[in-house]
């Protein structure tokens, strides 16, 4: 039995009351777990006086920082719930989370007012109090008694409704429960040999409002006593000079960032003899890009996880991820996986079905769609979405997306798997693979491109002889479209929703 997140930092303080417990790197301030528990403790009292009651949310629309991350532990010490809101989402979209949530408080960082201006506008919405971090944020902290707050909560009470980076769809507001968080922590923690540790130290360079940043290393880190540091801003050059000022052990970052990582110039001085774990998730994680880290002496792993999930679910270990390159591992401690078919019947080994989970860390269900939490939660398996495939050894690789996955003439064809053969083409630099509409085939199979050179019929003629000489003629794309940018979300996530809407119909009318 725990009381919660928001015990988490008292009970720390009780035991090592001046381990350092939260750096922002942007102000300076640095606070031990005392300090964070006497400011989370008026916070969450000036909370309370402004009318934050058990069950309330509270929407956070903040950078990076240490009052993001105290605002969280002070809400979960109310038995409220914290709302984490994507800042790069537009004002309409941010709208709708606020609506959807039902927020009455909303805390937003000083850039973002306007935003919040604009969405609450968009969506007709009236979040009651609002309080810019800064002078407003600290006069709720100063308006707090330093009384000691008894966290009050129930381990099946939601801490965090964790939107999803609305790949698929409209993001859903997904309700993380305290004991999920609790259940992820320990999770983490026994990930032989990478498991944290009490002694390690991490940067939320990722935004926090991504359950990857906050779930993989930062809040776990909080429970057994280790090192947070925030930072507003993900640059290359910064990040890696903080890594080496803060003596970082332990480092998450998403694939697209690990990238800029690997241009940065300063990585060729950079020293990681301190990083045990750079670890990589969110995306499929390119092996060129893994194996540029491993050249330079970093230990390297892959994770898997959802924000449903929340969420680290499969772990690939550093013992393994070139021999195994491609694949998400294993599932960690208190993880059970079944991949399906469409009637929930196991599939055997070697073969694509869907990934379905079980565990403690697993989310309550989607907030205000039953129907969705319903059809996701069929039979007691959470059904992902994800479609994967189990090896003889008990490896998971992910092959697509459900919803990505192409039927053309009855035969499954999985975009991934078409695409990594158009990115090895001299001439593609990003590639998406759809389904589109058509009246022969149910689909058809289109290659979207950008490409180095100008599009032209021979280009395009050009690129699909290349798949045809690496795939079976069912999954080679019948056309080509090209374009100069393809479309992502404020993740960096592939759209492909939104290419199949632009390129339905048009499959017999493009470059051949
Ligand atoms: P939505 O559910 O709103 O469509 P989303 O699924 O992209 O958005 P997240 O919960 O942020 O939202 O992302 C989880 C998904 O990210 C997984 O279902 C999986 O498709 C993908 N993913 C996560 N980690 C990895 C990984 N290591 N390799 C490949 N894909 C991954
Ligand atoms: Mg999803």
């Amino acid at each position: 039995m725990d009381r919660g997140i928001g015990n988490w930092i008292p009970a720390q303080a009780l035991r090592q009351p001046d381990k350092l417990a939260l750096v922002d790197s942007d102000s300076g301030r640095r606070q031990t777990y005392a300090e964070l528990n006497a400011r989370t403790d008026r916070l969450a009292d000036g909370l309370r006086q402004a009318g934050v009651q058990r069950g309330d949310r509270v929407a956070l629309l903040s950078l990076n920082s240490a009052e993001f991350l105290e605002t969280l532990f002070a809400v979960a010490k109310l038995g409220a719930v914290t709302v984490p809101i994507n800042f790069r989402l537009a004002p309409a979209e941010v709208g709708y989370i606020l609506a959807d949530s039902g927020a009455s408080v909303l805390i937003c960082s000083e850039v973002f007012t306007d935003l919040a201006g604009a969405a609450t506008a968009s969506a007709g919405v009236v979040v009651t109090t609002r309080f810019v971090i800064g002078t407003e944020f600290e006069a709720l902290v100063v308006s707090g008694s330093d009384a000691t707050i008894e966290c009050d909560v129930e381990e099946s009470d939601i801490a965090v409704i964790m939107y999803t980076s609305g790949t698929t769809g409209r993001p859903k507001g997904a309700m993380l429960t305290h004991a999920n968080m609790l259940w992820n922590a320990i999770n983490t923690l026994t990930a032989a040999p990478e498991g944290l540790r009490r002694t390690d130290i991490t940067i939320a360079a990722a935004p926090l409002f991504h359950i990857g940043a906050l779930g993989v290393h930062c809040l776990p880190l909080f429970y057994i006593g280790g090192t947070s540091i925030t930072t507003a801003a993900f640059v290359p050059d910064k990040l890696l000079k903080l890594m080496t000022d803060e003596k970082v052990s332990v480092q998450f970052l998403v694939p697209a960032m690990w990238a800029a990582l690997a241009q940065s110039p300063a990585l060729d001085s950079f020293d990681p003899s301190n990083v045990r774990m750079a670890v990589s998730g969110g995306a499929p994680c390119p092996l060129t890009l893994i194996e540029l880290f491993l050249a330079k002496g970093w230990s390297f792993v892959e994770g898997f996880g959802m924000t449903e999930t929340a969420p680290s679910c499969h772990l690939l270990d550093a013992a393994h991820i070139v021999s195994k390159s491609g694949s998400i591992g294993k599932p960690l401690r208190h993880i059970e996986f079944r991949i399906v078919d469409d009637d929930d019947t196991d599939v055997t080994v070697g073969t694509v079905g869907e990934l379905t989970l079980r565990g403690p860390s697993l989310f309550a269900g989607y907030w205000g769609l039953p129907d969705a939490t319903e059809a996701a939660w069929r039979g007691g398996w959470f059904h992902t979405g994800d479609l994967a495939r189990e090896d003889e050894d008990g490896y998971v690789t992910l092959v697509d997306r459900k919803k990505d996955m192409i039927i053309t003439g009855g035969e499954n064809v999985y975009p991934i798997e078409v695409e990594q053969v158009l990115y090895r083409h001299p001439q593609v630099v990003e590639a998406a693979v759809i389904g589109v509409p058509n009246e022969k085939w149910g689909e058809s199979v289109v290659a979207v491109v950008v490409t180095k050179s100008d599009p032209s019929t021979e280009l395009a003629d050009e690129l699909l002889e290349y798949t045809r000489e690496h795939l079976a003629r069912f999954k080679c794309p019948s056309s080509v479209e090209f374009v100069d940018v393809l479309p992502r979300n404020a993740t960096g996530k592939l759209l492909k929703r939104e290419l199949r809407q632009t390129f339905s119909g048009t499959a017999e009318s493009v470059s051949r």
